[in-house]
């Protein structure tokens, strides 16, 4: 559905470019949860944001991401607006706030289907209220302003509208961070429900959270500083992390039913390099325990180590 090569998604600053994405390469497929993993900073949403919509400071330095025979890079503006929505579509990040508030549910899913070229209002209420029941949401909130709903119907609110068109690929951007565990959890699930429904085809989860890509992800992809250090299984990174950064990303979440006074938590030493003048070799070699010569010098390239697991780690003889 989604194939991304070569990726450079760079932001242009006073003090000159800063490489938030470089050289990304993955696939997305048909029906699948593609997990992308790493801690603030490491390009995730800049990368997925890309897909959707490239604002400046953003700027596309090279690389392609065909999406169903397009290349999502080449769009305009206008073509760009025909398939969001309808064919690519995005629950942001900060979703909860996403809805204008001037505006009732109703009118603001009517803007979008006439963009789109709808032209019979009482048809899209209709999908609206079936949409709405199917979040478990009153058919009453279509006629509430986003301001009148508490957060976590907001939340529900927001994903109702990306996914009004049925768009084949959708993607949620950490939108459960800002969640208490219960409101979390409803949203995996309606997110869930969307796929196993047709509504959505196949889903890009974007998250800091390991633990929560184990429950929904079929594949995951480990990001660090803007390159992808780590692809896989989802069992295949879970149980089997070969990438140093993914162990110790894997290590520093906390463990069911284990005491603090049992195993305390363990974070990752050392901060990220700065992406305006990022090493030639490995980015991570400034925390890595096991960092080598080479290291700072040879980027890694991603290199299979079993069927469908690939990592870029010198330890892996990815030179
Ligand atoms: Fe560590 Fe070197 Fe592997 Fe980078 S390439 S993760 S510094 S061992």
């Amino acid at each position: 559905m989604l194939k991304v090569r070569d990726l450079k998604i760079y932001y242009k600053t006073p003090a000159g470019y800063v490489k938030a994405v470089d050289n990304v390469s993955f696939e997305v497929k048909e029906g699948e949860v593609f997990g992308i993993a790493g801690e603030s900073g490491c390009g995730k949403s800049t990368l997925v944001h890309s897909l959707i919509l490239k604002k400046p400071p953003m700027v596309h330095m090279g690389g392609e991401a065909i999406f169903k025979g397009k290349d999502l890079m080449k769009l305009s503006n206008e073509e760009f607006r025909k398939i969001r929505y309808e064919e690519i579509s995005i629950i942001p990040q900060y979703s909860m706030n996403a809805l204008n508030p001037t505006k009732k549910i109703k009118d603001i899913v009517w803007d979008l289907a006439k963009e789109h070229g709808y032209t019979e209002r009482k048809e899209i209420e209709e999908k609206l209220k079936e949409r709405l029941e199917m979040v478990k949401l009153s058919e009453k909130v279509a006629d509430m302003y986003p301001i009148e709903l508490s957060g976590g119907m907001r939340q529900r609110a927001t994903m109702v509208v990306s996914t009004l068109l049925n768009p084949d690929l959708l993607i949620a951007d950490e939108v459960t961070s800002a969640l208490d565990v219960t409101t979390q959890r409803v949203v995996l699930e309606l997110l869930h429900y969307f796929k196993e429904n047709n509504i959505i085809k196949s889903l890009i989860f974007v998250t800091h959270d390991l633990a929560l890509l184990d429950k929904i992800a079929d594949r995951i992809m480990i990001m660090y500083a803007g390159k992808v250090v780590e692809i896989g299984k989802t069992e295949q990174i879970v149980k089997n992390p070969q990438h140093p950064y993914t162990k110790m990303l894997l290590g520093s979440l906390p463990k069911l039913g284990i005491h603090y006074k049992q195993q305390r938590l363990r974070g990752i030493p050392g901060y990220p390099i700065s992406l305006l003048t990022p090493p030639e070799g490995c980015r991570f070699y400034t925390r890595c325990p096991y960092v080598m010569d080479i290291c700072p010098k040879k980027e890694p390239s991603l290199i299979e180590i079993e069927n469908g697991h690939y990592v870029a780690c010198h330890l892996h003889g990815g030179a």
